[in-house]
């Protein structure tokens, strides 16, 4: 085989990713911490994540779906894995092979579950607020649960993110559900609803955003470190003239004499239009602004200040995630999950930095 080197990497920091999870960890008090992996690992690879973090001590984790579950296999022994989105009728078998447990979220996949599950264990969602997934409170307190041996019972904050009164209300909703309905565990919080204080911590927190670099809340500015560096090499240096412009649309007029970076990346990798007229890359210690619209592949850099950038070195896209989420209207969330499959993913390898 040989091997096709990529001009397009995401670095990602491994110690980064466990110094948040720590910090999460700290935050949720006695709970345990887990950790969200769906949509690969919130686009860094699901697998390697996973794998860091059990080196740390995490012992729970969370996905969407049967595939994403079976993805992660074989696990650690000791490790525990839930699939938020239940079990429907085609993934009865998935469910019954594979060492995950179904997040039962509705009436009718308990009554499943009930039925051909042979007695494994399970999770279950009870919905406060979201209606997303999840049982209603009067089904899950009028016996719809009655005799299941529940793991983990589970619900979701939906404005964890803002000073909302809903917090406060679907907190007292589950400390009710959580006198009423036996389980081994309960869980409550993600990211943002870790950052709200450990009243909201229970027994077990699933962050995800927040392990991967993102700033849920207020509270995590200054402890979460970022785990993603995207990093793109310059295909090729051109010199423009003053007036001339660059890109689809003539959007960007040089003021003077000076060069552009070409770069081999644009929204087919998930760095989208509306980074125009915001984003930038850094070289050595030098700033360069995007110059133009956003290619589906190629993007262009104003380097006039990077005298000496040449062919082939590496531009790394300013990507901090809370103040890019601000300038560019996308979501930290969105940030992560679109960067599309031509990145590579390098992991700063074990022990290339001091332990911290
Ligand atoms: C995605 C998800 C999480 C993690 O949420 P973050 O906001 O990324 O921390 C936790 N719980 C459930 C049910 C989820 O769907």
């Amino acid at each position: 085989m040989i091997n096709i080197p990529s001009p397009l990497r995401l670095r990602l920091d491994r110690e980064a990713l466990v110094a948040n999870w720590r910090w999460l960890a700290a935050q949720g008090g006695a709970a345990a911490c887990g950790a969200a992996l769906k949509a690969d690992g919130y686009g860094l690879g699901a697998r390697e994540v996973m794998h860091h973090l059990v080196a740390a001590g995490c012992r729970d984790f969370f996905v969407a779906s049967w595939a994403e579950a079976a993805a992660l296999m074989p696990l650690v022994e000791g490790v525990s894995l839930s699939v938020l989105h239940g079990v429907g009728e085609a993934d009865m078998i998935a469910a019954k092979t594979l060492p995950a447990r179904p997040v039962l979220g509705s009436f009718r996949q308990v009554a499943r579950w009930r039925a051909a599950g042979e007695g494994r264990p399970c999770d279950v969602m009870v919905d406060t607020g979201m209606n997303r997934l999840g049982l209603r409170v009067e089904e899950a307190l009028g016996g719809a649960l009655d005799g299941l041996a529940i793991e983990t019972l589970l619900s979701h904050l939906a404005s964890a993110d803002e000073d909302s009164a809903q917090n406060g209300q679907q907190l007292a909703a589950f400390r009710e559900l959580k006198g009423r309905i036996p389980a081994r565990r309960y869980s409550l919080a993600n990211s943002a609803g870790v950052c709200l204080g450990t009243d909201y911590a229970f027994d077990l927190t699933r962050p995800g955003l927040a392990l991967y670099g993102g700033t849920p809340r207020p509270e995590a500015a200054g402890h979460i470190r970022q785990v993603l560096f995207p990093e793109a090499r310059v295909l090729q240096v051109r010199s423009v003239r003053a007036g001339e412009t660059v890109g689809y649309g003539a959007t960007w007029t040089a003021a003077e004499d000076g060069w552009v970076a070409v770069a081999n990346m644009g929204y087919a990798d998930g760095y989208l239009r509306c980074h125009a007229g915001s984003g930038a890359a850094s070289w050595q210690t030098r700033r360069l602004p995007l110059a133009g619209r956003v290619s589906m592949d190629l993007v262009a850099f104003d380097a006039s200040d990077a005298g000496a950038i040449e062919e082939g070195d590496w531009l790394t896209l300013d990507y901090a995630l809370a103040e890019t989420a601000e300038r560019s209207g996308l979501s930290q969330y969105e940030l992560l999950t679109g960067l599309g499959q031509r990145w590579a993913r390098e992991w700063s390898a074990p022990g290339s930095h001091p332990e911290a």
